[in-house]
């Protein structure tokens, strides 16, 4: 039988253990704060603000959101995050992807102030990953690990294949896996976009995180039999629907459950734990600048 991932339920464990360590941090006289930049009229940008802003409520943590218009000059956004680094209450800093342009992403995250960084987008943050001393570790890659962690999935020793090399999932989930450690230990191989025999390496994969943005292009007969199929992908693809489309991921999740022994569906698997560890990483950082011990790695 294939086992069914939840992630709905895992983000709740983990909110849930947030919420704790908020009431930690409270009896310490430290109230947490997640500020939230949207500099963008993309209205799917804007629902993932309001998201996270009533996930903070949920559990405790002060939400503050600054918009920015998005034709303003480019200094507009680097003076309000100079302002929510120097602010006491602010513990942690998104600026909602992606920023119009004109506005230089890297700049941006250079920006802001690593501490206070918790997407862990930050160059010093991202050195910290790779360095097996991580400070934040990005929120999707970090929720998936937190899924295999909750699910046993044994890493140690397996095949790994990461399908995707952005620097929000693909490269910093590879390095997590392949880290010493709990939910690491894997042999690890990053496929991408050039890569010329996919199904070559699936074949022999343990362990799939397919993070393409490509809807449903990996099916069962593609995967070794048993394999745990993470699916990062979230595509958005016409459907007879009351909104007109349908969330699908990047696995063809009827076909996959066949063959695979464990998987996590879309939507209800990732999603939900990369909300969760952002809200994890806050609590983190109120405790690094207070000197509360959360006891969060
Ligand atoms: P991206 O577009 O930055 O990266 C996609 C990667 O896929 C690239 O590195 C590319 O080389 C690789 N790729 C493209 N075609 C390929 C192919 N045929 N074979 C193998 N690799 C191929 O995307 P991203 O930001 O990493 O996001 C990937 C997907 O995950 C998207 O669907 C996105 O919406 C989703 N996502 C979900 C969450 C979540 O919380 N569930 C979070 C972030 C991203």
């Amino acid at each position: 039988m294939t086992e069914i991932i939840d992630g709905s339920a895992v983000a709740a464990d983990v909110r849930a253990e947030v919420a704790e360590r908020v009431e930690t941090l409270e009896s310490a006289g430290v109230t947490p704060g997640l500020a939230t930049v949207l500099m963008s009229d993309d209205p799917a940008s804007e629902t993932y603000v309001s998201m996270k802003q009533r996930d903070c409520e949920e559990v405790g943590i002060e939400g503050i959101h600054v918009e920015i218009d998005a034709d303003a000059p480019a200094e507009e956004l680097y003076e309000t995050i100079d302002d929510l680094n120097e602010r006491d209450d602010v513990h942690g800093i998104l600026v909602q992807l992606p920023v119009p342009d004109h506005v230089d992403k890297r700049s941006v995250l250079r920006q802001i102030d690593p501490e206070k960084d918790v997407d862990g987008f930050h160059p010093e943050n991202v050195g910290r990953l790779v360095a097996g001393d991580a400070r934040f570790k990005p929120c999707t890659p970090h929720g998936v690990q937190k899924l295999l962690e909750a699910y046993d999935v044994e890493t140690e020793g397996a095949d790994a294949v990461v399908i995707g090399r952005s620097d929000i999932v693909g490269k910093p989930m590879a390095n997590l896996l392949i880290q010493k450690g709990p939910v690491g230990n894997a042999t690890t191989t990053v496929c991408h976009s050039r890569t010329e025999d996919l199904d070559g390496k699936l074949a022999d994969a343990d362990l799939v995180v397919a993070a393409a943005g490509i809807p449903e292009f990996i099916d069962g007969s593609m995967l070794k039999p048993g394999a745990t199929v993470i699916d990062v992908g979230i595509n958005r693809v016409d459907a007879d629907t009351e909104k007109g489309y349908a969330l699908v991921g990047d696995v063809d999740y009827d076909s996959a459950s066949e063959t695979a022994g464990a998987i996590t569906p879309v939507p209800g698997g990732v999603g939900p734990m990369t909300r969760a560890m952002l809200l994890y990483n806050t609590v983190k950082a109120a405790g690094i600048r207070h000197d509360v011990e959360v006891d969060l790695d």
